[in-house]
């Protein structure tokens, strides 16, 4: 029988074993493995951003003596983007001196103190950049596990002397859209079978981020706020490894290190032989399990632009992962080869190499960081490249543009300056060895320097391909793409401090006119925000001097005339928006000029606010209408309504002053009544600007625009038909240019090139090339002979690719059609483009 002392002794000894075994139980509850945490297996369904995001959390806050943390940005939508840094107690404890360390092994620290050579290597791994390449998310769940799991005791040991740095989707918005898209067409058990909608992720695709942008060529460019956000952080790090996860068909095999040819020439030999270190590391593991691997082939190092080759020219070994997958894998495809390729096992194969990837970074971590300071050594001490100095000259009508390069280059990290003299070197715009002089203001950028090898990436007139056969554009140097005149020089310079100009006060004064000179972005900005308001503007078609100041084609003139209805406050409206925009106003006291045509001439056109539709959904290239939309959205600021092609029908014409066709296959173009309907929309008043792929199917119609006929084939060599089987890629070559810079020649009389000098660099991706227009045309942009200028173009494409026009204007009735046969917005770093479609859009 029990006493009541019994009784409270059992009690209690009752309810200390009830407190330990919770206690116990919650031990083992508090760090859990993804399976436990979200309540699946990873690999048997898409886990969206959020539980991502989740998880990590829960992974930092129950183990934080060894996970750090840190939200580093948000997407356009609003999600957050984040970086894990992971590693031992000890180094976490010390992560800032790590990082501090680490920058002056880079010469990228003010503080100048000797770095400390044994130090810890930086591994970041960065995973989904292309959304609908789904699997290397739920990879990073796996990896981030297994670096925490009390249990694997092989990890701890390798986190002693290596950091981990993990971006586990850097690009959330992509992969939400793909996520939420496949989730809501699965049914209970996913399909196979590849004809299913499950496996056909619809316009535009998971891929791109909110604006359509490949964020895996945004890396030097910065242009979307992923980018921004990250590379901010990426450069106060400096990793000396860093991995991009990918995806691509579900037949191939998967890829990893080391790369294919070309490689830039500037890529040293350690870091080419380290990629055949990690690539042998990664075969073991795969040679294990059996699995199916190639190397060597197809992503080459080329394009600055990538997850791989702006860390390689970092200093990093930067590398790209492919796994067979998305976005046509779904949760389970069927290969050609008859196999099931599950979710599960393309995360498995994403989760070795990283694994893999850390391991090598720690048996190789002191050679990792002498060979890394060694690069920078290099960089300070003797310059990358061939040319030691870079001039870009200053000249007042480019200041926009300038402005615009300076800023790139601080996004990366490039030092510059100015200097004052006279040196000899390459002159980009002719092409030749020239003397030149440099004067204060002008932009010196120098080849010593920690970031020389990304110095000399982005700014060679050509880069030395050391194959031809590459995965993307082979020219990209930023003098053309920013439209600059610029001498790269093989004397050392050295540059001193770089005065900025002030920035611009307007007042508001009693005058008859202000006058904004079409110079630029900022022009257009200022004028898009004050056709917005409502007030009227008119523009010069003739150069003009007036109070003795000279003001060239294209002017914009603000008058109190036609914008009686804003009062006293129309100057006001005026100096706001130049000021806000940096713009200088000159004040004009009478519209009677000295040279040109009087203000009520009919020299000076009115313009009001244009109501721009872009064309967009299926059938258009999601990038083209990318670029356009981030354009008005995020740097004219200028309203554009989104319209799906396939609504052609639902067009509300009285609501509509110009439609731009972006790249893209309209299905309504080969309708006769569709192209009738638009043809007499453009009659009363209306204007089509149509981009690459679309100026074609207009050269289709009977408007007057014609295809310049392919040249006959003058090589009468019947040998010729015996092509090797072998050289069949390389033959494929001979016929396309990948991306390389021309000169064209612009008449800058019309309104299309106002602002322009008599020249313009395109990009020419393709062989579309038009006759010129006799009589019912403006031929504003033509290729003449020997104009090209830098990167690849196939021998047989040579011929094709001069006497032709590539950018043209088309009166219909009291309408017009604007033809730009290349992409002046490529990408939306291809800065000299953008005044050419304000232009389009304004005038
Ligand atoms: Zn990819």
């Amino acid at each position: 029988m029990l006493t009541f002392a019994t009784y409270f002794y059992v009690m209690r000894k009752i309810l200390s074993l009830i407190l330990l075994l919770a206690l116990v139980g919650q031990a083992s509850a508090q760090l859990q493995s993804p399976e436990q945490f979200l309540g699946y297996k990873i690999g048997t369904r898409y886990t969206p951003h959020w539980k991502i995001v989740s998880y990590f959390q829960h992974v930092a806050a129950n183990a934080p003596k060894t996970v750090k943390l840190q939200q580093y940005g948000q997407t356009n939508e609003g999600r957050p983007l984040m970086v894990a840094f992971i590693s031992s107690e000890e180094n976490m404890n010390n992560l800032e001196a790590i990082r501090a360390n680490n920058l002056r092994l880079a010469n990228l620290s003010r503080d100048k103190a000797a770095p400390n050579e044994n130090a810890a290597p930086i591994v970041w791994l960065s995973y989904n950049v292309h959304g609908n390449e789904t699997s290397s998310s739920e990879a990073a769940l796996m990896t981030v596990w297994a670096l925490v799991d009390p249990a694997n005791t092989k990890i701890k040991e390798w986190l002693k002397n290596t950091v981990v740095v993990m971006d586990p989707c850097i690009n959330p918005d992509g992969r939400d859209r793909y996520v939420n898209w496949f989730n809501s067409v699965v049914g209970v058990k996913a399909t196979p079978r590849m004809d299913t909608r499950e496996h056909r992720d619809p316009w535009p695709g998971g891929r791109s981020n909110h604006y359509n942008f490949d964020l895996n060529r945004d890396w030097a460019w910065q242009t979307q706020v992923e980018s921004q956000q990250r590379l901010k952080l990426y450069n106060q790090w400096m990793p000396q490894i860093h991995v991009d996860y990918h995806e691509q068909g579900i037949n191939e095999p998967y890829y990893f290190a080391p790369a294919a040819e070309p490689y830039h020439e500037i890529i040293t030999q350690w870091q080419r032989d380290f990629q055949t270190t990690i690539g042998k590391s990664h075969a073991k593991y795969f040679d294990a399990n059996g699995w199916l691997y190639f190397t060597k082939l197809r992503f080459d190092l080329f394009y600055p632009s990538y997850g791989d080759t702006y860390p390689t020219y970092n200093g990093a070994i930067g590398m790209t992962y492919e796994q067979g997958g998305g976005p046509a894998g779904g949760a389970t495809a069927l290969t050609e080869e008859g196999d099931t390729l599950t979710l599960y096992d393309r995360a498995i194969h994403h989760f070795t190499t990283g694994m893999s990837t850390i391991e090598i970074a720690s048996i190789n971590a002191s050679k990792l960081i002498t060979e890394y300071r060694k690069f920078f050594n290099r960089a300070v001490s003797g310059g990358f490249g061939e040319y030691k100095t870079y001039i870009i000259k200053n000249n007042p009508k480019d200041a926009d543009r300038l402005q615009a390069l300076l800023q790139l280059l601080e996004k990366n990290g490039i030092e510059y300056g100015t200097a004052t003299g006279n040196g000899k070197g390459y002159n980009y715009f002719t092409a030749k060895e020239e003397s030149f002089s440099v004067a204060n203001g002008d932009v010196v950028v120098s080849a010593f320097q920690p970031r020389s090898a990304m110095v000399q990436a982005l700014l060679e007139p050509k880069s030395k391909l050391s194959d031809s056969a590459t995965y993307d554009i082979t020219a990209w140097s930023l003098p053309y793409a920013y439209g600059l005149q610029a001498f790269a020089t093989k004397d050392r310079i050295n540059p001193t401090a770089y005065q900025k100009p002030a920035a611009v006060v307007n007042t508001t004064g009693d005058v008859y006119a202000y006058v904004i000179k079409w110079e630029g972005l900022q022009s257009a900005k200022t004028t898009g925000q004050l056709l917005q308001k409502g007030i009227t503007l008119r523009y010069s078609e003739v150069p003009f001097e007036v109070n003795g100041q000279k003001f060239d084609r294209g002017s914009v003139i603000v008058m109190k005339t036609s914008n009686q209805a804003f009062g006293a406050d129309l100057w006001k409206h005026v100096v706001d928006a130049a000021n806000a925009n940096n713009v200088k106003l000159y004040p004009v006291t009478t519209g009677f000029v000295d040279n040109g045509g009087d203000f009520g001439s009919d020299l000076v056109t009115p313009f009001k606010m244009k109501r721009v539709v872009l064309l967009t959904g299926e059938g258009v290239s999601s990038l083209g209408a990318g670029e356009i939309w981030h354009f008005f959205d995020k740097q004219l600021e200028y309203p554009v309504s989104l319209v799906y092609a396939n609504d052609f029908s639902r067009i509300d014409w009285a609501k509509t002053d110009v439609i731009i066709m972006p790249d893209g296959n309209y299905r309504f173009m080969s309708d006769k009544s569709s192209t009738d309907e638009l043809k007499e929309w453009v009659s009363k008043g209306g204007k089509v600007i149509a981009l690459e792929s679309a100026v074609a199917a207009f050269a289709r119609l009977d408007w007057g625009l014609k295809s310049k006929k392919a040249e006959g084939d003058n090589s009468k060599d019947p040998y010729q038909a015996l092509a090797s089987y072998e050289n069949r890629e390389r033959d494929f070559v001979s016929t396309m240019t990948p991306g390389s810079i021309y000169k064209v020649q612009l008449d800058n009389t019309h309104p299309l090139a106002f602002g322009y000098p008599e020249y313009y660099y395109t990009l020419k991706m393709d062989d579309n090339i038009y006759e010129f227009m006799n009589g019912n045309g403006w031929n504003v942009g033509v290729l003449k002979k020997e104009n090209q200028l830098a990167g690849f173009v196939g021998s047989k494409l040579q011929n094709r690719l001069k006497d032709g026009l590539l950018f043209g204007a088309q009166n219909i009735g009291r309408g017009s059609v604007i033809y730009l046969t290349d992409d002046i917005m490529f990408r939306n770093f291809w800065e000299n483009g953008k005044l050419m479609l304000c232009n389009a859009v304004f005038f």
